[in-house]
């Protein structure tokens, strides 16, 4: 029942719902993930939603979990560091955009005809690459690889990138990288029988206050402002009529992979853990049924059992609800021991308060004392195994 619950919230979020996805689908569909967590963990203050990011989410199961008596520890820090890493992505993905449309705006200053083709997928089976543009000129067709960095950048004879700082840090072989990139596009050229024409990359830096130094005579590197003189080449010499660009044009985007694209995040496992850190639900008093879920704000979280007023629509008015927390002591199965046993009034009040109530339950058999915390040390041993059964 209680995997039953985490279940019925993972439903509810509609995020990342197909299988896969492609490149430039992928932010929209992390901004949906954040607001979907952020709208179920703060259902109640809608006009708020907006302004919430995860870290506010972080910050109120933190809290929920310390007045719980640090009962989800393991779960939260899952959904943490998932957290983390979800929001890096979102970082990486704004900023590399950011980056390319500062670059790709200035090819718009190219003067002779020209087709922009822009995050290029190529796909030959042993490698996959990004060409985040391919120019197409009258004069020269160009890989553009944009770079989106705060560090001086130093390349060395043999096409090793390196960020320069305190210490030179090896980032890549920018060489073979491009050397790829030129090669799964020369084999998209050939179907249309385009595989002797001449190549260029150049690799345009966003940021114009760094220092770039490149030894490497392969590549040829440029600030943004600098991108449309150095795609554009040599103008006067003509390759290609407009008819072969057209052609170049039609065979690459032929040959652009609409494979998806590899996304490093287990999407499941973070609304697992998002899930089984957070499942509240209340349970009407009167008529025994389950009210809307509710995901408690910010500071406001009680003794488990806790009753609170919701609207019911049996009753057709607010009724006195009580707060059930999957895996707790507390939870539905409980409820209902408790509203069958008639503890509950004509007016959703306790008789006996629950822990005389479940005193009274217990006996004779044993008088054990029946605290919170013994409850939340169940909670927490149950939600161990819960999470065991969803080989976590
Ligand atoms: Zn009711």
């Amino acid at each position: 029942m209680r995997t039953e619950r985490v279940n019925e919230l993972k439903a509810n979020m509609k995020s990342f719902g197909k299988d896969a996805y492609q490149k430039s689908e992928l932010l929209d569909e992390m901004f949906a993930l954040q607001q979907e967590i952020v709208s179920l963990t703060f259902n109640q203050d809608h006009a708020a939603l907006a302004e919430l990011r995860i870290w506010d989410v972080e910050k109120h199961l933190e809290q929920m979990n310390e007045e719980l008596g640090n009962v989800a520890d393991e779960e939260l820090q899952r959904f943490i560091d998932g957290s983390k890493t979800l929001c890096n992505l979102i970082k990486a993905e704004i900023s590399g955009n950011r980056g390319e449309a500062k670059a790709f705006r200035t090819l718009e200053y190219i003067k002779s005809k020209n087709y922009v083709l822009k995050n290029v997928e190529l796909n030959d089976g042993d490698f996959r690459t990004e060409l985040d543009a391919v120019v197409i000129t009258p004069s020269a067709i160009t890989i553009v690889e944009v770079k989106n960095t705060a560090k001086d950048i130093f390349i060395d004879e043999a096409g090793n990138y390196f960020r320069t700082g305190e210490f030179l840090r090896l980032d890549c072989n920018i060489a073979e990288k491009m050397q790829i990139k030129e090669t799964l596009l020369r084999k998209a050229l050939s179907t249309a029988g385009y595989d002797e024409v001449e190549i260029n990359s150049v690799v345009v830096f966003t940021n114009n206050r760094i220092e770039v130094q490149n030894k490497f005579e392969g590549i040829r590197t440029c600030f943004s402002s600098q991108l449309s003189y150095k795609v554009e080449g040599d103008r006067s010499r003509t390759v290609f009529s407009d008819k072969d660009m057209e052609a170049i044009k039609v065979c690459i985007e032929q040959a652009e992979s609409k494979e998806t694209y590899p996304f490093e995040f287990d999407v499941e496992q973070y609304k697992t853990d998002y899930a089984s850190t957070i499942v509240h639900e209340f349970y009407c008093t009167q008529c025994g049924e389950r009210g809307i879920p509710v995901h408690r704000k910010y500071g406001q979280f009680r003794e488990v059992g806790h009753l609170k007023k919701l609207y019911c629509l049996a009753y057709g008015k607010e009724t006195n609800h009580a707060e059930c927390i999957s895996a707790s002591k507390y939870d539905s199965s409980m409820f209902f021991d408790e509203y069958e046993s008639g503890n509950f009034d004509s007016e959703g009040n306790r008789i006996l308060s629950l822990s005389e109530w479940k005193q009274k339950k217990q006996e004779p058999e044993s008088i054990a004392d029946i605290d919170q915390e013994d409850d939340l040390s169940e909670w927490y041993e149950f939600l161990t195994s819960l999470l065991r059964a969803f080989n976590i």
